[in-house]
């Protein structure tokens, strides 16, 4: 299985984020309604991984979050899974509640809530995915094999329902506990192999080399400075910012809570954030302490590795 992004890493950074925007930015709901998005993503993600581990692993090769070049653009398939004989777009649909088709194929998805919101049609969107796989392996000489393709919904408890008897509900959308078995269904229909052994690793290891990656960068995204973000180290049992440094100790005003190493969870924000490189003054502005000697003290215990000498040292965070 191949992935070459990290989205619970791209979680973890945005909780970071969230946790260190303060309350009252303008961008704060904004970014609490993404990160209810992300956590949706990573779940559905993880149902999708978790039912592709029944596939026949010495048939299918399996590729994730391939982001490709064309000359359109971009295209992001969430799954792909190549085989001698057809390949398969699967595209993610991380919805809850209940998904209503009504006429000209339109969706509608319903809720815990009772809330309405419109969708694009899932399978439009796979449909055009393929369309520009199978454009991009004509450019690159491969012989035309077949393009699959499937909207999955990942989460089993999803309702998926017609808004009138005579709407229909595509054949390509399934939930995600039949994908491998829609697949072995499909593979059923091909019984003349397209591309050799050797060709399908090929093809394999040429689309893992051609995969874009994004660079997200979150304060661009969101318009956010870095000194919108709120310094210092949160208690580690109420939540209270800031914990103050005394004696080897830090301290909350708020519940007297005591600990040794609450700086560890800010170093880690600092990181997630802002990279794992820190200066010392970096370090006691983000931490909110005044002592050179104090956040020295901390750097050495908790970085990995140090470069440069006096005021331009550098600690590698290693948390
Ligand atoms: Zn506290």
């Amino acid at each position: 299985m191949y992935d070459p992004r990290n989205k619970k890493l791209e979680l973890l950074t945005l909780q970071a984020f969230e946790r260190r925007l303060s309350a009252n930015h303008p961008m704060k709901q904004a970014v609490l309604k993404d990160l209810k998005i992300k956590y949706a993503e990573v779940n559905g993600e993880n149902e999708i991984k978790y039912r592709l581990q029944l596939i026949d692993k010495q048939k299918f090769i399996v590729l994730h979050n391939l982001r490709l070049q064309d000359e359109v653009g971009y295209f992001q398939m969430d799954t792909l899974t190549l085989s001698n004989y057809f390949n398969t777009v699967v595209e993610t649909k991380n919805w809850e509640g209940t998904v209503r088709f009504g006429a000209n194929g339109q969706v509608t998805r319903i809720d815990n809530n009772g809330m309405k919101e419109g969708f694009q049609n899932p399978i439009d969107q796979v449909k055009i995915q393929a369309l520009r796989l199978k454009r991009w392996l004509k450019n690159h000489d491969f012989p035309d094999i077949p393009i699959e393709y499937l909207a999955v919904i990942s989460f089993p408890k999803t309702i998926i329902e017609r808004e009138t008897p005579q709407d229909i509900i595509p054949h390509e959308l399934i939930h995600s506990s039949d994908l491998v078995f829609r697949i072995q269904e499909i593979e059923k229909n091909y019984t003349t192999p397209i591309l050799s052994r050797n060709q399908l690793h090929h093809l394999a290891r040429l689309l893992e080399r051609s995969h874009c990656p994004v660079d997200v960068n979150l304060f661009e995204e969101y318009g956010v400075r870095s000194i919108d973000m709120v310094k210092g180290v949160f208690c580690t049992k109420c939540g209270a910012l800031p914990m103050n440094r005394f004696n080897g100790k830090w301290y909350c005003q708020s519940c007297k809570n005591v600990s040794i190493d609450a700086h560890k969870h800010a170093l880690r924000d600092y990181r997630l954030l802002f990279g794992e490189w820190i200066t010392n003054k970096q370090a006691r502005y983000f931490l909110g302490l005044s002592s050179p000697d104090m956040t020295k003290h901390i750097l050495r215990k908790e970085c990995t590795e140090m470069v440069g000498m006096n005021k331009g040292k550098k600690y590698r965070l290693g948390l």
